[in-house]
């Protein structure tokens, strides 16, 4: 990966002194590092991070490991490059390209949306929040990372690693919480560098049962609340437009003997 440039680093946040110091030493801290450390994957590549790819890429990616998606990532833009294509083509034919992920309900989800675009957005991809959810099944995070990834918008992308993660570096345990503290820290510049560095820590660093703070980037700034992962649970609510996440206290029931009959 590149070197990165920290003449061009940029501030975007205002306010307080302090909170002004904390972003920028962030900024600095997840984009240096993601420069050096950070996942390689075809749809971080300039040239794909186009709205329609960075959309299909995110809804192949719910509940999938990522390097599974990249095996067929290549295969999937092969067999329909466009929104048009992706339209135009069948369900069966989509399945076929996606079979090895699973989930084949996304076939049909796919080629909703496909349409969706077309009809009722002249075949572009929408580029605001509102509308990004009218389109069939997509919540908060694909909108979001439609939003950062294609469209180069500072929004917070929240999943459930990055909930865990943000417990442990601030404490917060609703989602709410997280995406407004990321919202007032995430550059205006590099906002894409920003998230895929908290996207990756979370996912490969800060993991549920033993977060691995030797490696990791924050490890001098991070207070480690609840480090130990198993005090806490991971809540999903199905609201409307997507899932809403809270962090819950996890309260571990004492095995009691069997009494004998
Ligand atoms: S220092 Fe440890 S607890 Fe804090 S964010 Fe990094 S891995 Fe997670």
């Amino acid at each position: 990966m590149k070197s990165y440039d920290k003449k061009v680093l940029p501030l975007s946040l205002k306010g307080d002194n302090n909170n002004f110091v904390e972003a920028e030493k962030l900024q600095r801290i997840l984009i240096e590092w993601f420069y050096e450390h950070g996942r390689d994957f075809p749809w971080r590549d300039e040239k794909a991070l186009d709205p329609y790819k960075v959309l299909v890429t995110e809804i192949l990616l719910q509940k999938t490991r990522a390097d599974a998606v990249a095996v067929i990532w290549h295969d999937f833009f092969k067999a329909f490059p466009t929104v048009k294509a992706l339209a135009e083509s069948t369900e069966d034919h989509v399945l076929k390209v996606i079979q090895r992920l699973g989930l084949a309900f996304r076939a049909k989800r796919l080629i909703k949306i496909s349409n969706q675009i077309i009809k009722e957005f002249n075949g572009a991809v929408p580029s605001s929040f509102d509308e990004l959810l009218r389109l069939h099944g997509i919540g908060p995070y694909v909108a979001s990372a439609v939003l950062c990834f294609a469209y180069g918008k500072p929004q917070p992308i929240v999943d459930v690693n990055v909930m865990r993660m943000m417990n442990r570096f601030k404490g917060f345990i609703d989602e709410k919480s997280i995406r407004e503290y990321i919202s007032k820290v995430i550059p205006q510049d590099h906002p894409r560098e920003f998230n895929w560095a908290l996207l990756d820590i979370a996912a490969t660093i800060c993991g549920p049962d033993k977060p691995n703070c030797f490696a990791c980037p924050l490890d001098s700034t991070c207070p480690k609340i609840n480090a130990r992962m198993s005090q806490w649970r991971i809540m999903r609510k199905n609201v409307r437009g997507g899932v809403k996440l809270s962090l819950q206290p996890y309260s571990v029931r004492k095995k009691t003997k069997a009494k004998p009959k």
